[in-house]
This record gives structure tokens, sequence and C-alpha cells, in this order.
């Protein structure tokens, strides 16, 4: 597989405006390229029309010597979970196979109005329930890294984003929306080898985000590099008066520091001593204390913290996890839009019908673990007492940034998993291993970036997470940054 050496966004929106070269014919290599590559089934659909129509304006705006954005006349891709007006938005599901939305997700319109390029609409496990996309309609994505494509030879890309990333790291996209409600931006992140960042619940509106757990839920951003990745984030975060949630205060733009500038003299970095988790691979394990060595080198102090509730972390996100999904699953009655069973003599019939022919076993699932803990007897064992240690889990991230600046952790336990491997698990066991590192960040509504730290010794990225306090974005993009610069994973691009 040939890769054509990647550019940064910088770089791409210089090249344009010195006119070296012009977004219609990036653009037209873009298609061609996705289409060399559908191998991977890394998009859903691709959107030819509209990606030439926004690049031949692209185009007039270079030539008019205004562009509008860094981001103007960038290939991008966005998963299948955010609605995009007058273009498909599936899910990846039955139910929502034939959904064409009527408007734009917030953030996504912001990028299209950054002067970005819609490439396609990315794969995914259905409703964003998963840690692989491998549960999609549209059968699983393929990692970009992968030995072998043949049948079900491969390795997963990781999930739910899956799509997204494998659109990034096989170069077809310089960025991709991902969405991250337990770790959905980073897992695959972590598995393809490309920046992938969950930023603090609130700074992304979640408006036009088919909602799975509202209180955890965050658009993501998955990129090659840390640089594109504050460039995108710059060009969507801030409030929107329709998202009640987004944070009310004006969004000041993120400057990421020169990589020589960034000192990280006086930085405290904390290890959570209970991230050293049963199932750590031997290579994860090395490389988190080589980089945390790294950093000590150059200056900061790396030591031991507790998060004592993070034993309890995967039960308290998987029980609210279900709750929160039942409950946005029941909008899909057949009435208003999605699948409609045509087996409708009564409305009941209607009903039961349409949920049976549209959702999948992991989705009924969910639905039913979450009604079952939702039932008024249930209601203070499971719901609430979750709840309350939900708190205590956020709690433990408040003590330790007491103490340290910034966490670093593992972002998966692994390299990428052979498909064949994963999907002899049950998805609930699967999320519990692929997880184990992410969904706590989303319970403490904190904002954690991965990066691609190396290559293992089967020839597959592994990866790093940083976590840090609410709203430390600016922190983490510069230690992000200094890292990235310091293990120069773009390298390993180049045999690909
Ligand atoms: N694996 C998690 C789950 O299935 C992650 C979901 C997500 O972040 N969208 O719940």
């Amino acid at each position: 597989m040939n890769r054509r050496l990647p550019l940064m966004l910088k770089e791409l929106s210089e090249c344009y405006r010195s006119k070296a070269f012009e977004p219609l014919a990036v653009t037209e290599q873009t298609l061609a390229r996705a289409k060399n590559l559908k191998e991977l089934n890394a998009f859903i659909r691709t959107t030819p029309t509209k990606a030439l129509h926004q690049a031949e304006q692209s185009v007039q705006r270079y030539k008019q010597g205004k562009p509008v954005s860094i981001l103007d006349g960038a290939p991008i891709a966005v998963k299948d979970n955010f609605c995009t007006k007058d273009i498909h938005t599936t899910c990846a599901s039955r139910m929502l196979q034939n959904f064409v939305p009527p408007y734009n997700a917030t953030v996504y319109d912001r990028l299209e109005r950054s002067g970005a390029i819609l490439i396609g609409k990315t794969n995914m496990d259905q409703f964003g329930m998963g840690s692989g996309t491998v549960d999609s309609i549209f059968g699983a994505t393929k990692n970009f890294w992968s030995e072998s494509l043949r049948g079900t030879d491969f390795r997963i890309a990781g999930g739910s984003s899956g799509g997204s990333a494998v659109a990034v790291a096989s170069g077809v996209c310089f960025a991709a929306l991902g969405s991250d409600t337990g770790g959905s931006t980073r897992n695959p992140a972590s598995y393809c080898g490309v920046v992938g960042f969950k930023p603090t619940y609130g700074l992304l509106s979640r408006h036009g985000l088919v909602p799975l757990v509202n209180s955890m839920d965050v658009p993501g951003i998955l990129t090659r590099t840390v640089d594109d990745c504050a460039a995108v984030f710059n060009a969507i975060a801030g409030p929107d008066q329709h998202d009640s949630t987004t944070v009310k205060k004006p969004f000041d733009a993120i400057l990421v520091s020169e990589v020589d500038r960034i000192s990280l003299k006086g930085l405290k970095v904390g290890i959570p001593v209970e991230y050293h988790c049963d199932g750590i691979s031997g290579e994860v394990l090395s490389t988190w204390s080589k980089v945390a060595d790294m950093l000590e080198d150059a200056g900061a102090t790396v030591k031991a913290v507790s998060l004592p509730y993070t034993s309890a972390s995967i039960s308290v996100y998987s029980i609210l996890n279900q709750c929160e999904a039942s409950s946005n699953m029941s909008r899909y009655d057949g009435i208003e839009y999605g699948h409609r069973s045509d087996e409708n003599s009564s409305t009941e019939q209607l009903y039961a019908r349409t949920r049976a022919e549209g959702f999948t076993a992991v989705v009924k699932n969910r639905i039913l673990a979450g009604n079952f803990f939702l039932l008024r007897k249930n209601y203070d064992t499971y719901f609430q007492k979750a709840l309350k240690v939900r708190r205590l889990i956020a709690n433990d991230f408040d003590r330790a940034f007491r103490e340290v600046d910034i966490l670093l952790t593992p972002t998966t336990l692994s390299d990428a998993p052979l498909y064949e491997e994963f999907t002899k698990s049950h998805n609930r066991d699967q999320c519990a291993v692929q997880d184990f590192c992410t969904q706590s960040a989303n319970m403490g509504g904190i904002p954690a970036i991965s990066i691609p730290i190396k290559l293992s010794e089967k020839k597959l990225p592994i990866s790093l997470q940083l976590m840090g306090p609410s709203f430390s974005e600016k922190a983490l993009f510069d230690v992000a940054k200094w890292i990235e610069a310091q293990v120069q994973f773009v390298e390993c691009y180049l045999d690909r």
C-alpha cells in the first residue's frame, strides 16, 4: 500500500496560497484514493458531489486571496453519527439506514464554514456501542496497519470511530470527526497510529450528534499531528445556542507552542498505579515507562498517584451507559423517522416490530439492561448508586490534579487485536477491556488525548494517553506535541 507523504494542515494551506496546487485537484486525488482503499471499509459513503462543489468554492476563495481558515480546502471525514444536511446519517444501523437529516451538526457546520471539504461519512459500531468497528451493518472496518487484509485475517481498527481513524491513518483525509462516550475516539486512534482527542465536556457542541450517553458524549477529533488537532478544535469549539450543555464562556483559540519553546521543567506528571492492570501487554508497559523516563529526563517530575475508584469504574460506566442509552433508544419507534416495520396492524405491533427489526442484539442488550437498572425497584441500588460512585471517580481526578498537572497512561492495553480474536468475546466483555483506560475521563468530563508512540514487534501502533483537569487543553496539546516531536512516530508511515 503506497502512502502519499502526508502534509500537515498548515503546509497544505500554504501550498494552496502559493498556488503549488489547488483544492480541486487535491479533492479529486483524495476521492480517488478513498476509492482505491475501499477494501479498508473506512467509509459508509463518500460524498463526491458535495466534495467537488465545496472544492470549487475553495478554489475561488484562494483565487481572491481570501481563504476562510487554515482548513480551507482540506479533505475531512465525519463519523456517521453526526447529522449532515441532505446526506444520509445512518449510525451504521438498520434503524437509520435511510435517514437523511435536514440540518447539520454544529461541529460539522463549523468545519464547513471553515472551508473544509467533506469526503464522506465514516464507519462505526452501531450507535457508537462498541470498541472495534466490527458491529456495523456495512461490515467491519479494517486497520490500515493490518499485516493482511484477506478475509477475516485483518486487525480491527478499534472503535467505535474506527472509520474516522482509518480515513486519517490511510492518508485519505487530514482530519476526521469521531465521537467519544467512553473512549471511541481515543481507542481507534491508538490502534491506528493517529492523534485522538476528547475535549472537556461542554467545549464542543453535541447538537446534531446522535446521542448515546448525553452526560458523557463529546465530539472527538482525529488527525495525524497535534497541531492539526488543535487547528480543528479551534475551528469548532465554543458555545452553541442549540446545546444548553455547552460552556457559555466564549472560546479563546488555543495556540500550541512551537516545540522548541515547550519546557517540561516544573511539570508534574502522575502515573496512576491502578492502571497497571491485568492484561496489559509487556510492550505497552515498557512504552509507558520509557515515555515517563523521557519526560523526567527533560525536567518533569514523574510520580505515582492513586485513583482508588478505578476498580469500580468499568461497572459504573457500564450501568450509566446502559441507562442513558436505553432512554435515548426509545425515540426509534417507527413513527417519526427511521425504520418502520411493514407489520403494523396496531400501534403496539408497529413499535415492537420496528424495534425488533431495526436494532441488533448489542443494542437490544443495552436497552434491556438499562431498563432493568431503571426499574423503580432497582433505581436506587443501581442507577443512583452508580451516580454516586461516578462522583467519587471524578473526585479521584480532582485529588490527583492537586498533586500533578497531567496523567500519563496507556490508551489501550495492547496493539490492535486480530478480528477473529476480538469477535470471540461479547460486546460487553470487549468494552470492559477496551475502555479500561479511557471511560473514566468521560465520567469526569476531563480532556484526554491519545498520541501514537511507536510500532510494536508486529509493526502495529502503540499509543499513550494524557489526561488533564477540565479546560487544560493547552497544556495537554503542548505536552503531547513535545512527546510527538521526541518519538517521531510519523516516520513509521514512510515504510507503508
Ligand atoms: N466501548 C464504549 C461503549 O461501547 C465506547 C463507546 C463510545 O465512546 N462511543 O460504550
